[in-house]
């Protein structure tokens, strides 16, 4: 049995960069949603190794190494997309990437598009849909074959993530460093709308989201910044009381 993939449970799994045909939709959306083992066996043809301790697996995490689900050498990491990737994302199908290739990390010399690998009973093909545009490889590893992936979750008109697998750790946490340069995320009352500043924010995406994404945002912002956010961003007012509280306990804590 397939272990399936913590914060993949929120969400739908959507190639919104693809208009396929119902059925072959369908198809896509569990190869996407299930089988991100079975595409790292295609990919990367790498055979699992007996699971050995699952019970590792550390799904907070910045960078995750498979290795806990037996494929040893496979990483990844999980990308919430600013306002501005967001819609890259729709408009090109791409993330942001560093230049530098996803196997070694030296520098790029081309870059591949990652056709998804598709798994239905007694057939297995690989769609020739473009799942993923401009994947960096340096020139000895430029082959056909791309050697990262990505699975995008999005809930349309909130937030969405890309989960992005690679055979090379450095090369996911430069990812994560391009990703939190790729401008504004979304607000967490647009983001997540149930959840208020001291409560809702569960063991699932959105406590994720709210450590790897929005706190680290936030800490970084000035007073003034956080202000032209919270205006430009129609911040409600327990939104707006949260980030005075947080300022007061600050200043109390220097003081
Ligand atoms: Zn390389």
């Amino acid at each position: 049995m397939e272990t399936s993939v913590p914060s993949q449970t929120d969400g739908q799994v959507a190639d919104v960069s693809l208009r396929l045909a119902p059925a072959a939709e369908r198809q896509y959306r569990s190869a996407s949603a299930v089988n991100i083992q079975k595409q790292i066996r295609a990919l990367f043809r790498v055979r699992p190794a007996a699971r050995a301790r699952a019970s590792s697996w550390d799904r907070m995490a910045d960078v995750l190494d498979w290795q806990a689900f037996g494929f040893p050498g496979v990483f990844s990491t999980t990308l919430f997309l600013s306002i501005q990737g967001h819609r890259r994302w729709l408009e090109q199908g791409t993330l942001p990437f560093p230049n530098e290739c996803c196997r070694c990390g030296r520098p790029a010399a081309a870059l591949l598009d990652f056709r998804p690998f598709l798994e239905v009973p007694l057939v297995r093909f690989q769609s020739r849909r473009v799942h993923l545009r401009g994947i960096p490889h340096c020139l000895e590893h430029s082959g056909s074959q791309p050697l990262a992936f990505a699975s995008v979750t999005e809930q349309p008109g909130r937030y969405a993530y890309a989960q992005v697998v690679a055979m090379h750790r450095p090369f996911l946490e430069q990812c994560l460093i391009q990703n939190r340069r790729d401008g504004d995320p979304p607000a967490p009352w647009v983001a997540f709308p149930r959840s208020l500043p001291f409560g809702g924010f569960n063991q699932g995406t959105n406590e994720y989201w709210m450590g790897h994404s929005w706190l680290p945002f936030w800490s970084n912002l000035s007073p003034e910044a956080r202000q032209r956010y919270l205006v430009a961003n129609r911040a409600p007012a327990e939104w707006r009381q949260w980030d005075e509280v947080i300022t007061k306990q600050r200043g109390h804590e220097i003081g």
